[in-house]
């Protein structure tokens, strides 16, 4: 995860939001044939956030303006434990 954030923080792409298995998730071993071992709560996760965002999965976006709705509707309104509260990678939006 720390590689994939320093990707997305030295070129900001754009992102397709998508509620399902990424590229991000192309090695993990919960990744069995494209859907994640806990797509249950994974999706639930992504809904939420879209929700949050006013967003649809689909959509494109810069990462630097995803990070700015992640920071402005969620860390900064200090909803990461009502949004994200079953996040396993959570501890990261501290930073
Ligand atoms: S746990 Fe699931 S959503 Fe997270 S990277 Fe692995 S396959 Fe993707």
């Amino acid at each position: 995860m720390t590689e994939i954030i320093a990707i997305l923080e030295k070129e900001n792409p754009l992102l397709r939001l998508t509620e399902h298995c990424d590229i991000i998730c192309e090695n993990c071993p919960n990744n069995i044939d494209g859907i994640c071992k806990d797509n249950k709560k994974v999706s639930s996760i992504d809904r939420r956030c879209l929700e949050t965002y006013n967003m649809h999965s689909g959509d494109i976006i810069r990462w630097s303006e995803l990070k700015k709705l992640a920071y402005n509707n969620i860390i900064s309104k200090k909803q990461l434990a009502t949004v994200c509260h079953d996040c396993t990678w959570r501890t990261l939006c501290f930073i």
